[in-house]
This record gives C-alpha cells, structure tokens and sequence, in this order.
C-alpha cells in the first residue's frame, strides 16, 4: 500500500442538498461521483471531505497524508476557513498536488496560490463547448483525442484573471464565441497545481469518460512525490 497514491476528494456540497436538479443528478455529491470513477483504479486510495465537517474535514492528519487534493466548491467558498486555507497551502507548498475544478477558481485557496483575482466570463446558457488539448505531449492529455466536445456547458470566458500558467494543455472554444484557458498546470513551491474548468454543477459533467480520465491523469501528474528537504535561509557556503 506504501506506494499508492492517496487522494482526498473534497466538495462543499452544498448545491446537492438544496437545489433540486443537482440533487437528481449527483444524489450523493459531487465528491462521490468523482471518488467513485478513481477507486476503480488500484493505486489509488481515495477519501472524500466536505464542508460540513469538523475542520472541513481537512485536518492536519489527513492532509499529511495526501498527497493530491481535489477542490470543488462555488456557492460557500466565502465559507472556508481562513486557518484551513493556511493549512492546505502550506501542504501544496510542501509538494500536496491540488486540482481545482471549474468554480473553485474562484475559492480562497485558489486565489491565494495564483495572487490574482481568477475572475473570468461566465454564461449559463447551455453552449456546446470544444476543449481542445493544446499540449498533447503532457501527461494530463494522455489517452484523451484531439479535442472533447461537451454538449451542453456553463460558458467560461476570457480574460480569465490568472498569471500565465507554466503548461497550459487545455483550452476551450464555446459556441457564444469566447475561448478559455481550461486546463491550466503551475507550481508552487514543491506543489504541482491543475485547473479544469468543465463541472458545472447542473450538467453531468462528472460522469463523463473524458473529464474523469483527465482528472485521473492529474491525479498522476500533480501527487506528491519523494524529494529531497530544501534548506532555505542563510547558510554556510559550499565551497571553501
Ligand atoms: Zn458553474
């Protein structure tokens, strides 16, 4: 078990005890449908925490040991803790990977990691959407085709308020005419950062073949990984 990797999917689910449709649709939250889809495959070992729990279920404990987060949230991220924003980014500093989906954009952690307001277009008006892989050569794009058409999407549009990201390997063309930058890769610190935007919460978006796969491709890419302890501060020097 020592070398799976664990995941800690986390979700306010808010909208899946309140709004009718999104219950329909993610009976058991967002978080379920996404942990569910990753706990057929072997090497992972995935949990779920949500808002409601005590810490928001992100405790020191169980951030020690994860080694990539999964972050939805949208209507409560004013909600978040400040003191568990501080922990989870000290992690990801430390080498936790974060994947932030669709409106976390948007959540304190988010911002704080990028330093800028993440703001961007938005739409509801089910607009096809054509997520094209920009970087095909990146691991998150593995096994995926040119391009994944979703049918139906909330329309994100640029300016998307983020710096530039290191990789960019996503980047969307919706049917009103905006492009956006949705699959974006930084790092901080030791910590590998992806954002996706597909995810809507009215859409079944986290039941489709091509979004899990590329959620389950950053699982890989962003885990945190062995590395050597980094000394900052002053030191002696190395040579004589
Ligand atoms: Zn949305």
């Amino acid at each position: 078990m020592g070398n799976n990797i664990k995941v800690t999917v986390w979700n306010e689910f808010v909208h899946e005890k309140k709004d009718k449709d999104v219950i329909k649709l993610y009976p058991k939250g967002i978080h379920s449908a996404i942990a569910d889809y990753l706990k057929k495959r072997k090497e992972l070992e995935v949990k779920t925490a949500t808002l409601e729990e005590n810490e928001h279920g992100l405790s020191e404990e169980v951030l020690k040991n994860t080694d990539t987060l999964i972050w939805w949230g949208h209507i409560a991220q004013n909600d978040v803790k400040d003191k568990i924003v501080e922990r989870v980014h000290k992690h990801v500093l430390e080498g936790m990977g974060l994947i932030v989906l669709h409106s976390a954009k948007l959540s304190k952690i988010f911002k704080k990691l990028m330093g800028t307001t993440c703001a961007s277009k938005w739409r509801e008006a089910d607009e096809r959407e054509i997520l094209w892989v920009v970087n095909p050569a990146h691991p998150i794009a593995e096994g995926i085709e040119e391009y994944i058409e979703i049918e139906k999407n909330e329309t994100y549009g640029e300016h998307f308020d983020i710096p530039n990201p290191d990789e960019l390997v996503f980047a969307s063309w919706f049917e009103g005419g905006e492009i956006f930058r949705s699959g974006c890769c930084f790092y901080r610190g030791k910590g590998k950062i992806f954002y996706f935007s597909p995810g809507h919460e009215t859409y079944p978006l986290y039941y489709n073949e091509n979004v899990l796969r590329v959620i389950y491709n950053a699982v890989h890419w962003t885990a945190k990984k062995e590395s050597p302890t980094i000394t900052r501060g002053n030191v002696k020097s190395l040579e004589k």
